[in-house]
């Protein structure tokens, strides 16, 4: 006699309904409020990620999230999305303790291993899984250090500018004490004081502003942040998140999307109460993922299972702790992954909530194997190519060059999306020009476009690729059909 519960049987999700998802029919509605109020260009899906070893299943669901959203995004609002990733490697790689004060002093991993180092670590973790995420979902991504932010002219302008309402945003950015830990290294060593206990603002005017802070091996230092100097300004995280968010906000082009693990949720709330402090601007939207849980309810925390604080969860497998470690190549673990998460945001009940590890185990042992085999990627298209392509009509492709395009070879599938339609295709060529005039000679505009004149063909796409993109490198896609169009 099989007591199985309801609902345990095959990879479906059970979820009770809550307040947010009872209030819209579908996950990425979240971002419909703002986008209705600006209608901006482009959506950003931005996700940060300390850089400090392995990522876990957390880390993996946060990411395979942003990028699953924007190509929601795309299909649902038919505007243009991508995936900007903020790798923070300003996270500490070594903390040690002042001898006589006992205060704590901090090094972040770009001062321990250099703009090199970091780079190399982010290629390890990251590179490729992204790549592949960004093959799996037709959504590009842009990456940027922490450190390659905090020198922004742009951000250190923002950041000044909330130094003349400090008084009032302290207490929400540090609620216990209101002391905020904004830690400038030592020039000479790059070490700081972890929590900001002997870094003082001494002096702010309209440029910049002055600090003095302690060094345990340097003694008093002082250093003078202004918009275009180099010292280096390492904001803790509500901070850094409130000057990020209306840096984010500032820019009328594209609207940015935080995409946070469920745990910010609280978090949040104090960066809510600085916004509202400073004048003039909004939060930007937040959808905050689903929270991977141990059986006693507590976030899943790799740290206290690997120094044996608490034992592994029910279900937890050594993937979900280091995904390095899943069986398999990169692209499996990123299908499993897109198929998870997709089967979340499918419903904003099955989204809206949290997962043990032993529910993610159950629900990741019944996944269906792939049934084709075809790992294809998805790219969007106007309805009116799309039909030609359906139809068998339009052989050639034109793209340019965008970083998940680099590998794109013969034997390769496409998936071509318009609205809720899509059809399978298998690329027979991909040839590479420097402009689309270049294109049009070579492949014959008749094979881009039957119905339409090159004169008009080249007018449309200078419409949609500037000259900027078109610097990228023209890309002329030979494509055959290897499924009609479902409708
Ligand atoms: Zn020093």
């Amino acid at each position: 006699m099989n007591h199985t519960p309801t609902g345990s049987t095959g990879a479906a999700i059970i979820s009770p309904n809550n307040v947010l998802a009872n209030a819209m029919l579908r996950a990425v509605d979240m971002v419909r409020p703002r986008l209705q109020a600006t209608h901006p260009d482009r959506v950003a899906f931005c996700v940060g990620t300390q850089i400090n070893g392995a990522p876990h299943l957390g880390t993996s669901l946060v990411q395979t999230a942003a990028f699953l959203l924007a190509k929601a995004t795309k299909r649902t609002f038919n505007v243009d999305a991508v995936v900007r990733f903020g790798a923070l490697d300003n996270a500490p790689y070594d903390i040690r303790l002042d001898p006589e004060t006992h205060h704590a002093y901090q090094q972040t991993y770009y001062h321990a291993l250099g703009r090199e180092g970091v780079r190399e670590l982010m290629g390890k973790y990251y590179r490729t899984l992204f790549d592949s995420l960004a093959d799996a979902t037709g959504v590009d991504y842009e990456v940027e250090t922490y450190t390659t932010q905090q020198h922004d002219p742009v951000f250190r302008h923002e950041f000044l500018a909330t130094l003349g309402r400090l008084e009032q945003i302290r207490w929400p950015l540090a609620p216990s004490h209101g002391q905020v830990h904004l830690r400038l290294p030592c020039p000479e060593c790059g070490w700081a004081e972890k929590r900001a206990e002997r870094t003082k603002l001494i002096r702010v005017g309209s440029g910049g502003a002055d600090f003095t802070a302690v060094c345990t091996d340097h003694g008093p230092y002082e250093v003078a942040v202004t918009a275009d100097s180099g010292a280096y300004l390492d904001l803790a995280t509500l901070y850094r998140n409130l000057v990020k968010e209306r840096m984010a906000m500032r820019d009328p082009v594209t609207m940015s999307v935080m995409i946070k693990g469920g745990d910010w949720a609280y978090g949040c709330q104090l960066v809510d109460e600085a916004f509202a402090l400073l004048p003039g601007l909004v939060p930007p939207p937040r959808v905050f993922t689903p929270m991977v849980l141990t059986d006693t309810g507590a976030k899943l925390s790799k740290s206290l299972i690997r120094d044996g604080k608490v034992p592994p969860p029910p279900g937890t497998r050594d993937w979900m702790l280091d995904i390095t470690t899943w069986p398999g190549d990169v692209d499996s673990f990123v299908d499993a992954m897109v198929w998870l998460v997709g089967r979340m945001l499918a419903d904003p009940k099955h989204f809206y909530r949290s997962y043990t590890t032993q529910e993610l185990d159950r629900i990741m042992t019944a996944r269906p194997q792939s049934s084709t085999g075809v790992r294809a990627r998805e790219m969007n298209l106007y309805r009116r190519y799309f039909d030609l392509v359906a139809a068998g009509r339009k052989t050639i492709e034109v793209r340019v060059q965008y970083p998940n395009l680099r590998n794109l070879a013969a034997g390769d599938h496409i998936r071509f999306v318009c609205g809720r339609d899509d059809v399978l295709t298998r690329v027979k060529r991909v040839a590479r020009y420097t402009s689309f005039e270049e294109m049009l000679d070579a492949e014959g505009a008749a094979n881009v476009n039957p119905d339409s004149p090159r004169e008009q063909q080249m007018a449309n796409i200078r419409r949609i690729y500037g000259p900027e993109k078109e610097a990228l490198g023209v890309l002329a896609i030979e494509i055959e059909l290897l499924q009609p169009a479902t409708a």
